[in-house]
């Protein structure tokens, strides 16, 4: 059987093709076809970049589907399920999978783009226990934020954030917004910064304490002020990408002494050189924590754990939805995405009917 799926083209766009649809090799695996996928800042790093490595592979790690077909040992979904699925999977065979650290999964990468990390087309196969039941009223839209979500929570977690710390957020993309609901459901106050004005007045909808257009004003200066010139408990730096270079030594002028930087946003491979007051940063004991996608926290996966939250109503995904493509215009899709400033997007879900 074959199906429809965007494939990776050596200018780092997308060709839609007929390709092997996936098949259930394990008794514990699960097919489900896929219904909403997102466009997340990590795909947008690629786009349009000659990766000869990525040419002719299915992308994306966003993705909500319906259930199909489940192996005969399967026991926690049906076929006609609703579901979310997890893609950050490891090997499970390291140290770090055994106890459930998969994020850190030395073969995190391999193992993850061969099976569920494969978004952009019709079908999807994996282990059942990376597939999560929705319930009804979350909507496969809905679902695909999950994802994103996880990530910020997985960063919080990290963070040790608590009730009352003033926090800074850089970047009100999916995943700055995405932090800061889950910090205002903590009971932080929150200080988010960007450059497009349409993101920074969904932030305030969204709970946001201050805003501050750092194209305009003085992100550090704004966090003193807010904190009676002390610096805020922690900061999230949530731009990544080319930003890094600014954003980062930023963060660190906006923490307080023995505050906490998160670094959420992501790298490029290889040497990204970024300067930094090492002695200032040494001298006030201020954390830099990398955080990397999402695995579990305590008992629980994280991407549960935000399924569970976004059942409830504790965090809003509808609000971050701006726009809508099918996985024929997937190319429009990622412009959309990328010139945010213009298109005012947030969160692009391509739809595959
Ligand atoms: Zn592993």
């Amino acid at each position: 059987m074959t199906m429809k799926a965007a494939l990776k083209t050596a200018g780092g766009t997308f060709e839609i093709a007929d390709v092997q649809s996936p098949k259930i090799p394990h008794a514990n695996w699960v097919l489900a076809r896929i219904r909403v996928a997102g466009i997340c800042g990590t795909d947008l790093r690629h786009w349009k970049k000659h990766e000869p490595e990525l040419e002719h592979h299915i992308m994306g790690h966003e993705l909500a589907g319906e259930v199909v077909d489940v192996g005969a040992a399967v026991t926690n979904v049906r076929p006609g399920d609703r579901v979310v699925i997890e893609s950050v999977m490891g090997d499970g065979d390291c140290e770090w999978c055994r106890v459930q650290q998969y994020n850190l999964c030395p073969n995190l990468y391999p193992v993850r783009t061969e099976c569920v990390s494969r978004a952009y087309a019709e079908y999807v196969a994996g282990p059942a226990d990376k597939f999560y039941k929705l319930p009804d009223h979350v909507s496969f839209e809905e679902a695909a934020l999950i994802d994103t979500f996880s990530v910020c929570l997985h960063a919080q977690h990290l963070s040790g954030l608590s009730i009352n710390d003033k926090i800074a957020i850089i970047g009100a993309g999916p995943i700055g917004l995405g932090q800061l609901m889950l910090a205002k459901a903590s009971g932080a106050d929150v200080l988010i910064t960007d450059v497009v004005d349409s993101a920074l007045q969904l932030a305030v909808e969204l709970g946001a304490d201050v805003i501050v257009n750092s194209k305009h004003d003085d992100p550090v200066a704004v966090a003193k002020a807010f904190t009676g010139d002390r610096g805020v408990d922690i900061v999230f730096e949530c731009c990544g990408g080319p930003s890094m270079p600014v954003t980062l030594p930023q963060a660190t002028q906006m923490a307080r002494r023995g505050g906490k930087v998160v670094i959420v946003g992501g790298f490029d491979a290889g040497v990204t050189e970024i300067g930094l007051e090492w002695q200032r940063i040494q001298m006030s004991e201020i954390q830099l924590i990398p955080s990397a996608s999402f695995s579990f926290h305590k008992l629980d996966a994280e991407q549960g754990m935000v399924l569970e939250l976004l059942s409830r109503g504790k965090l809003d995904a509808k609000k971050l939805i701006t726009h809508r493509f099918g996985l024929d215009q997937i190319n429009q899709a990622f412009d959309v995405a990328q010139d945010k400033e213009n298109t005012g997007a947030v969160f692009v879900a391509v739809t595959i009917e």
